[in-house]
């Protein structure tokens, strides 16, 4: 999948970096196993470990504290 979406928390490298911990990813788009969340507009990056985080604030929805 190809998207050109404009994203402006994507840094000059053109790597895409985990919004919650700032772990990048190996190439210029995220992983399969990264979650991806749309925020304002904004497309942001989750990486592995904080999607699983992320996933339990939802289910848990305690998603506010960090969103
Ligand atoms: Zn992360």
């Amino acid at each position: 999948m190809d998207e050109e979406t404009y994203s402006p928390d994507r840094p000059a490298d053109g790597r895409v970096v985990c919004a919650r911990c700032g772990t990048a990813a190996d190439g210029d788009t995220a992983p399969p196993t990264w979650l991806c969340s749309m925020e304002d507009g904004r497309r942001l990056h989750f990486c592995e470990d904080c999607a699983r985080l992320h996933i339990r604030a939802i289910e848990s929805r305690l998603d506010s504290l960090w969103w």
